[in-house]
């Protein structure tokens, strides 16, 4: 056989290597999931690939996951009959880490084990993995399609704590697909059980689509123990969950599933799992997690959801399934009415698609509300999660999906002077709920943080007559309102902008007074706008302040005040 060639781990491989083993270690059980995982990846890349080119079955399209164990060499092996990997290939994927965050992910890192964990956990833990139990993984691949004599043999192992490098070697493989051997640590001997590695498939690989085989055991009666016989049996349920009907597929493994599509360690915060029949036949299982990714405001980032067609694996990261506000949402799609072949450029001119993408849209929006309305217990909490977490995002959608502006709206949440605090727990119904007598605008300042929409004197006269005003001091809310002039009929109006016209909520006594004190004042007036000369429109008496002495209004026509600050910022 050829010699080995040792190459170096990129430097954030050691370091992401080092944290797992040190951080995950309570969590060990996830190594079977995340290899049961990319095992299952791998038969469903190479079952789209023959779509094309059938060939690449070589004779054996059975697709399955195979694990062995060996209790005297202190073994695990997990094998598939996927799409493999060339040589090259496993250098890439095996010893560099390409996805995006990357940076945020270790600029995140705390040195906290507890919260270092959660963080490993969302970056996505994969399989590097296999080193939190072992401290020798070997690989053996071969790519489909691929001769025998071009598989490769990837090797790496712990020296003390740390690996720093793996081998790999060119080596013959008969068969095609990936088998990774896991040579374990001193105290994991536990795992080299049928019964524990089934439990922990039923646990967390239950939902592969793709059998998942072991040997039957057997009692031998002489030596007091189980043995292993040749035959295999299926462990798992083996069928694509999102097929199933609602009410056989438990909170658990919705759960599980979850944390297989979503490439996630926790849990998802809700799902909303349907069929849709009659014209266009398809089924949508989406989640929304309970957290941000790293790379949420990446333009370049993956979108979450995964489309298939007829239970065949189309494409990861098919962003025309739901509009680009949505971006957060993970999960899978799929359509009876696509063909198999299709290409991101086909999607991006197919109708069925827009249907589909509407359907989505919909199925997303109207879980959010249910989430936000529902009375059960915790829900309101998770719908506060889902603002934290995603509210910016969501924020989009109001300038984005005009068909859909009315119920976005509806899901956003501000701060208000009512609790004059940072939470942004308001929504515009609760605003109109609290509507005064007479009152039938929704008031709103914007300013560049919380504490100085809070403090603005504008708010003085709305505080003194009681009328709530919201209090938005995100960037992009000016923007927001710019594209959502009333919500539910009422006007959203600027309280920092033009003649403040009150309309019923004023009182006549004020209003005289105001137009007196225009006239007794009128001489100062004109002195005081003379000498600001270009600098101001023009200079006048106000009722909107009770204790400041003077303020600075923008025109009725004119951009408000922060967007003008946020335009020059930015050089225009
Ligand atoms: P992820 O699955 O999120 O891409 P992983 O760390 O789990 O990250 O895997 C890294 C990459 O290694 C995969 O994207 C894939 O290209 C490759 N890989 C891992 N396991 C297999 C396998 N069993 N067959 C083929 N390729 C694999
Ligand atoms: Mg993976």
């Amino acid at each position: 056989a050829a010699s080995a060639q040792t190459l170096n781990f990129q430097a954030e491989v050691k370091q992401l290597l080092h944290l797992m083993i040190h951080s995950l270690y309570s969590n060990r059980e996830i190594f079977l999931r995340e290899l049961v995982s990319n095992a299952s990846d791998a038969c469903d890349k190479l079952r789209f690939e023959a779509l094309d080119t059938p060939a690449l079955y070589e004779s054996d399209s059975e697709l399955k996951i195979r694990i062995d164990f060996d209790s005297s060499a202190r073994t695990i092996t997990i094998a598939d009959n996927g799409i493999g990997m060339s040589r090259d290939e496993a250098i890439a994927h095996l010893g560099t880490i390409a996805k995006s965050g990357t940076k945020e992910f270790f600029g995140k890192l705390t040195g906290d084990q507890k919260k270092d964990a959660h963080l490993i956990g969302q970056f996505g833990v994969g399989f590097y993995s296999a080193f939190i139990v072992a401290d020798k993984v070997t690989v053996l691949s071969r790519r489909a399609g691929l001769d025998a004599a071009e598989g490769v043999k990837w090797e790496c192992a712990m020296t003390g704590e740390s690996a720093g490098e793996y081998s790999v070697q060119a080596v013959d493989k008969a068969s095609r697909g990936t088998e990774i051997t896991l040579h374990l640590r001193e105290g994991q001997e536990d795992l080299l059980s049928g019964w524990k590695l089934k439990s922990l498939i039923r646990k967390y690989s239950d939902h592969i689509v793709q059998p998942i085989v072991m040997r039957k055991e057997e009692w031998d009666e002489e030596k007091k123990e189980q043995v292993l016989r040749d035959e295999y049996e299926t462990i798992n349920q083996a069928n694509a969950l999102w097929t199933r009907s609602r009410n056989d597929i438990s909170d658990d493994e919705y759960k599980a599933f979850y944390k297989h599509v979503g490439h996630d360690y926790d849990e998802p915060l809700a799902w909303t799992h349907s069929r849709v029949e009659g014209r266009h036949e398809y089924t949508q299982l989406l989640y929304v997690p309970a957290h941000a990714p790293f790379d949420m405001w990446d333009r370049n980032a993956k979108h979450g959801v995964k489309l298939y067609v007829k239970r065949v694996f189309i494409m990861d990261d098919a962003e025309k399934l739901l509009p680009a506000y949505l971006r957060f949402v993970r999960g899978v799609v799929d359509s009876a009415d696509l063909p198999l072949n299709v290409s991101r450029e086909i999607l991006q001119e197919s109708k069925d698609i827009d249907t589909i993408r509407a359907g989505c849209t919909k199925k997303i929006l109207g879980l959010l509300e249910d989430l936000a309305t529902s009375e059960e217990a915790g829900d309101k909490e998770k719908y506060a999660t889902f603002w934290k977490e995603f509210g910016k995002v969501l924020k989009e959608g109001v300038g984005e999906d005009f068909a859909n502006k009315d119920k976005v709206a509806g899901l956003l949440r501000f701060a208000s002077t009512k609790a004059d605090t940072p939470e942004e727990t308001v929504s515009l119904a609760d605003y109109i709920s609290r509507m005064k007598e007479g009152q039938d605008k929704i008031y709103y300042v914007t300013a560049e943080t919380f504490n100085a929409a809070k403090n603005s004197p504008h708010l003085e006269i709305f505080r003194k007559k009681g009328i709530e005003v919201l209090l938005l001091s995100d960037r992009v809310d000016e923007w927001v309102i710019g594209n959502l002039p009333e919500f539910d009929g009422k006007p959203l109006v600027s309280v920092a902008k033009g003649g403040l016209d009150l309309g019923a909520l004023e009182d006549e006594a004020e209003k005289k007074e105001a137009e007196k004190a225009a006239d007794d004042y009128k001489e100062l007036l004109e002195k005081m706008k003379a000498s600001l000369g270009e600098r101001v429109k023009d200079v006048k008496v106000t009722l909107r302040l009770t204790d400041s002495p003077a303020c600075l209004v923008a025109d009725e026509h004119d951009m408000g005040m922060n967007l003008a600050r946020i335009l020059k910022a930015a050089g225009q």
